[in-house]
Parts: structure tokens; C-alpha cells; sequence
């Protein structure tokens, strides 16, 4: 497993998990996370796919996309993560991918439904929705007014791209990206034939909120994803991998 404690071995072991939870799209899409030092960001570098990631493929931005460490290219949507770290103290690590049941469900335009324990991260009573464009968000504005959308949740939806999610360390930004794309794909079923019916009461998920998804919950389905990276991916060589 790529488990490391440097934010280059929590990049690696990001983009494998996120590639195990089927959220690659080719080259696109990446996870950051808070530079401990407070020069920046660490990410992927660009033209490489989530499983294909090693420390030698990862990169330090400032906050204005500046390569600091590493040999990059950097990511064009690099805003999103500098927007999202700026805008909230709170967050350590933030993921941006183009999950294929987020935009299939953003599509429909109807409210997300807490039809199983996915969805109750981001319920609040819906989830949010940065809908200022669907284009790249390319710029440090467009980075900002998404910021501005996500405000306090935990992720969104970008209609016609994809989705956003954060947390306060890189396991729980990446189990949420987990989570968002499994409530859409379970919405995404249940819509056959006009559905869905059911789902839980505002009760259940008030109380799902308080405890459900705990950060022991949460680090335990991400060190899942970890070992199914490396039964899918293979281990990392230990040259790649560092020490
Ligand atoms: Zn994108």
C-alpha cells in the first residue's frame, strides 16, 4: 500500500484509491492536498492516468500554479484545489473528478435522495451544485465562485463535468468522492421506471449525519480502496515508492 505520511505518498495513494473506485477518466481528473509548510498545494502531474501515478509524478503549486516541486506539467483545473484550500481552513485535501454517474445524475436535475448511506454526507437537505459554467474551471475567478458554491459541504455536483469534494486529510476527501459517485449511480437505478419511491426520513439521516460516517468509518473503507489499488494496479516498485 501507498500509505505514506508526505503529501507525495498521500498523492500516489489518492489517485490509485480513486482509480479503484472507478473515478479515472484517462488523464483527467486529481486530488490534492494542503502543503504542510504552507507553500501550496501537492497534486498529480498532468498526462498521467489516477493508477499510473508515482512520486515522481506528483507536483508542489503555490497558490497561483507555480511549479515548486517536481517537473509537472501542472493541471489546467489546478484552481479548483488552490479556490477550495483558500476559502476553507478547515479542508486539508480536495478532489476533483468527472465521475460518470455524477454527470449522468447531475443531468437530471432532480433532488439527490438518501436511498442508502452514500448520499447523507451531502444532504443539506440536497446537494449542492456549482452551475456558473460547465466549462473548466480554468481560472482563479471561476476557482472562487466555485468555492463560493460549495461553501460549507462536504462536495458538489458540476452539472455537464463532474463533481468536487473535500475533507480535513485526503482519506476522507477521497471516500467522499467515493460516497458522491455511489449515491448518484444507486439514484441513477432507482430512476427506472420514475423512481425512486422511497428513501430514508429526515430523522434517520439527521442521525446518520451525527455518526454514520465517522473518521474511523471513513480511514477504514479508505485503506479498502488502497489494497484494492494494489491488487488491481499492482504495488508500487519500492524505487518508485520511496522509503
Ligand atoms: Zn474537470
Amino acid at each position: 500500500m501507498v500509505h505514506g505520511s508526505t503529501p507525495a505518498h498521500e498523492i500516489v495513494g489518492a489517485h490509485r484509491a480513486l482509480g479503484a473506485a472507478g473515478q479515472a477518466d484517462m488523464v483527467w481528473g486529481h486530488a490534492a492536498v494542503r502543503d504542510p509548510d504552507g507553500r501550496g498545494l501537492w497534486t498529480k502531474a498532468a498526462g498521467w492516468g489516477m493508477e499510473e501515478i508515482t512520486p515522481a509524478r506528483v507536483v508542489l503549486l503555490s497558490d497561483d500554479g507555480e511549479i515548486l516541486v517536481g517537473d509537472g506539467p501542472r493541471h489546467i483545473e489546478f484552481h479548483i484545489h488552490a479556490a477550495l484550500l483558500r476559502a476553507r481552513p478547515d479542508v486539508g485535501a480536495t478532489v476533483h473528478t468527472h465521475g460518470e454517474a455524477a454527470a449522468a445524475f447531475a443531468a437530471l436535475d432532480v433532488p439527490l435522495r438518501p436511498l442508502s448511506h452514500d448520499a447523507v454526507p451531502f444532504l443539506a437537505p440536497d446537494v449542492v451544485r456549482f452551475t456558473a459554467t460547465s466549462d473548466l474551471v480554468a481560472t482563479r475567478s471561476l476557482g472562487d465562485a466555485l468555492a463560493d458554491s460549495l461553501g460549507g459541504a462536504n462536495g458538489c455536483l458540476i452539472p455537464g463535468h463532474g463533481m468536487v469534494t473535500v475533507g480535513p486529510d485526503i482519506a476522507t476527501a477521497v471516500m467522499h468522492a467515493a460516497l458522491l459517485e455511489r449515491a448518484c449511480r444507486i439514484q441513477l437505478m432507482a430512476s427506472v421506471n420514475g423512481g425512486p419511491a422511497v428513501w430514508s426520513s429526515e430523522a434517520d439521516v439527521a442521525a446518520k449525519q451525527r455518526g454514520l460516517w465517522s473518521a474511523t468509518q471513513l480511514s477504514a473503507g479508505y485503506d479498502y480502496l488502497l489494497r484494492k489499488a494494489d491488487a488491481q494496479f499492482g504495488e508500487l516498485d519500492r524505487a518508485d515508492a520511496g522509503s
